[in-house]
């Protein structure tokens, strides 16, 4: 059988684009290398919970397009992300909001508030943020910076807060409100029943196969279509002739505990330098809400994350979007461009920290331009 395309990759940009191209009435086969699909928002059902194999996944967006497009696949819950910062054991509500300002200084106004990052920012005296340090300080003040952020960063992304670019922080809003919704998003939600089934939803009827290596059978696959979706790491399918692009990589340590609730919230993040792991997800909290129905089920599936530099073999989860690494990127993206017949796309095709949403509207255009 010959096909119109073949996508490498069966997570958001594949599945959009397999589906997407099915509608148009092309011919598709999706592969990946991994034994499941849906890449990294792979959920996995454990005692009726769906673990988030691949770390915490929450889905958000203002873009009514791709909200009207995904909601076809799945329905989603209500749930509203409020993660909760833990610093040697002082617990502040996350995004930055008044409760937060309100638990570090006691201040109980917005006025309050403004003022006393305002005092925080002349004093550490910056005009102009250069990094994500001068960045944060300048939008949440020392006293926030270093409990809140410094740590947790640096665990993440094992550099410097002086080493790494502002906009990383911008993606956390600040808000002199009480309101701890973590995103600034019209829509939000988790997938019922999963992400798996989601995107086994959005490839439905969609020849799929899986635990095949693209760039290890390249040369036999690249005849079986027209042309080649590819959305694994565009610096492995260069074969890093031009150097490795920079990832972070995430191990997670999960356990089932026979207990109905560990830590009462879905996400907890540990801010201090010393803990080992960045945050503990406790996974039945994205699903059933914070109400008695999560609660009557006795067990609960937790989470320890833990970064990584990435290395030749990990998995890549988060491109490092600072200078150098843009621009290597930029040098394989002029390869791309060389190549005939093929589309780069996805976080690692495109080497960019996409949200969900982004991924769906980036595969979105790339259809509409492509299958037009
Ligand atoms: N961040 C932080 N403290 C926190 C949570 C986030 O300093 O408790 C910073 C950190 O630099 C992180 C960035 O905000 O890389 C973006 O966080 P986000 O939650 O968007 O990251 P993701 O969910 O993609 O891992």
């Amino acid at each position: 059988m010959h096909y119109d395309y073949l996508v490498v990759g069966s997570g958001l940009y594949g599945a959009v684009f397999a589906r997407e191209a099915v509608k148009a009435g092309k011919t598709v086969k999706v592969i990946d290398k991994r034994p499941n699909i849906a890449g990294n928002v792979y959920t996995e059902d454990v005692e009726g919970i769906h673990v988030h194999k691949y770390g915490a996944h929450i889905f958000h967006t203002n873009n009514k397009k791709v909200w009207d497009y995904i909601t076809q696949y799945a329905e989603f819950n209500r749930f509203t992300n409020s993660p909760v910062a833990n610093y040697k054991g002082e617990l502040y509500s996350l995004p930055f909001n008044m409760y937060t300002f309100n638990k570090m200084w006691g201040v109980v106004t917005p006025e309050e508030a403004a003022a006393k990052i305002e005092e925080q920012k002349r004093e550490a005296n910056i005009t102009e943020p250069k990094n994500l340090e001068e960045q944060a300080i300048s939008l949440v003040g020392t006293d926030i910076y270093e409990k809140l952020i410094k740590g947790y960063t640096e665990k993440q992304w094992g550099r410097d807060c002086t080493d790494l670019p502002s906009f990383i922080i911008k993606r956390l809003p600040v808000r002199l409100t009480f309101d701890n919704n973590y995103f600034n998003a019209l829509y939000q939600g988790i997938p019922m029943g999963g992400y798996t089934k989601m995107v086994a939803n959005l490839l439905d009827g969609i020849e799929v196969e899986l635990n095949v290596d693209y760039l290890e059978n390249k040369e036999e696959l690249d005849k079986i279509a027209d042309k080649v979706v590819y959305t694994g790491p565009i610096d492995a399918y260069f074969d890093y002739k031009l150097g490795t692009l920079e990832y972070r990589s995430v191990r997670f340590e999960t356990e089932l505990l026979d207990k109905p609730n560990f830590q009462g919230n879905a996400a907890v993040n540990y801010t201090d330098r010393e803990t080992p792991w960045t945050r503990i997800i406790e996974h039945k909290w994205f699903e059933f809400g914070k109400d008695d129905e999560g609660n009557d089920l006795p067990k609960t599936v937790i989470s320890r994350e833990y970064s990584s530099e990435w290395k030749p073999g990990d998995e890549p989860y988060y491109p490092v979007n600072d200078e150098k690494n843009g621009a290597l990127y930029e040098e394989y993206k002029k390869l791309a461009e060389g190549e005939t017949n093929i589309i780069f796309g996805g976080r690692l095709g495109e080497y960019k920290y996409y949200d969900m949403d982004a991924v769906i509207a980036s595969a979105l255009d790339m259809c509409e331009r492509e299958l037009a």
